[in-house]
């Protein structure tokens, strides 16, 4: 442990306005165990982009948390509630695609897509 290793989070980001960067995330990380929010499918909000989610995702990855009852991934859940998207908190399992946690993702800056659009 404690040594960053490059996995299946890795993906191109491409920033409006911006140059290219590269969001590593965490995604060689085991996340297994934790847990990812299900979600009916949406599409990415990237113009565009055919990228459809089936969980709650950033930069396509599956956002993963620690702990079932963490307030962010409750208040996460409540918003796509909201929007009718019938979130279900589920155990993630590395089946489901590439993970990354919430908190890599939001030192990140939050990104919101993660694949070339054009
Ligand atoms: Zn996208």
């Amino acid at each position: 442990m404690g040594e960053q290793q490059i996995g299946p989070g890795r993906l191109l980001l491409e920033n409006p306005g911006t140059e290219e960067q590269i969001w590593v995330a965490d995604g060689g990380e085991d996340h297994a165990g934790w847990q990812c929010v299900s979600t009916d499918p949406f599409p990415c909000p990237a113009a565009g982009c055919a990228f459809v989610a089936e969980y709650m995702t950033a930069a396509h990855l599956i956002l993963v948390w620690e702990e079932r009852d963490d307030p962010n991934l409750l208040r996460h859940a409540e918003r796509a509630k909201k929007v009718g998207r019938n979130p279900r908190v589920v155990e993630y399992a590395p089946a489901f695609g590439p993970s990354a946690s919430y908190y890599a993702w939001e030192a990140a800056g939050r990104p919101v897509h993660g694949i070339r659009g054009k």
